[in-house]
Order: C-alpha cells, then structure tokens, then sequence
C-alpha cells in the first residue's frame, strides 16, 4: 500500500533532516498533502503511528498534523493560473467523485477557462510534503 511507503518516505526525510541539524527530540511534523495526491489519510496517519512507534526515541512524543494544500493548474498555452476547488466547483457530483478517487480523470474533463487549451500542468497540490519540523537540540 502507498500510505506506507509515502509515511516511511516521510519519517526517513525528517529523520535526516533532525540529524542534520543535531535536534536530540522532534516535537513537531507538518505535512502537507495536496488535494490531487490519492491517499488514504486514516492509513497514511496509522502507517505514520506504527512506523513511529518502533523508531524509538527521537519521535517519541511527535505531534503530528496534517494539511491539506490547494491545488493550483496552469495553463502551457496562455499562463493563466486556476485553482483546483474552482473547477470543482463545476463539475457535476459524480466527476467530482471520480476525481477525488483517479486525479487523472481531472485532465479529461478540464479547459483552460480563460483560452479553453486542454494543455495545463498541475503546479502546486500534487503529492505529499513535509511543511515544517520543530525540535530540540
Ligand atoms: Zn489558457
């Protein structure tokens, strides 16, 4: 399941990242996960709980949180920049379903709305980040 690898891909980047700056304890994780990433977030959250539990130390008392970050398209023809939630917003609810389950299905149903181009490119919300770590040293 991906859940797992995206919340083992996550802990190991953190993990580094608090080696890198000697933080003896990590406090605090942010994560963000775009509205076009397809994720479970009950299992990404639990994967992220299991993997914690057997890192020992360091992650002990790790509180996590995670947001959720807006996507944003952009037009190859024209540059003009739309939001995801917008062209959501059109569409009937069954599309929406199918896009909420299979990102891809997005590319099908959408225009440019400003020069109706069917070539865009996904700029922000795709995927899963790390937002901010807070620790100790
Ligand atoms: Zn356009």
């Amino acid at each position: 399941m991906h859940e797992w690898a995206l919340a083992e891909s996550i802990l190991s980047t953190v993990l580094e990242a608090a080696e890198k700056e000697k933080l003896k304890t990590i406090a605090e994780i942010k994560i963000g996960i775009g509205e076009l990433q397809q994720i479970e977030q009950d299992i990404f959250e639990f994967a992220l709980n299991e993997i914690i539990k057997s890192h020992g130390k360091k992650l002990k008392n790790v509180k996590i949180s995670i947001e959720t970050e807006e996507s944003t398209l952009k037009c190859k023809i024209c540059e003009h920049t739309w939001k995801f939630s917008d062209m959501k917003k059109k569409l009937n609810e069954d599309e929406s379903e199918a896009i909420h389950f299979i990102p891809e299905v997005a590319f099908v149903h959408t225009r440019c709305p400003k020069c109706g181009s069917p070539d865009f490119e996904i700029t922000t919300g795709r995927g899963v980040s790390i937002i901010s770590i807070k620790g100790k040293r």
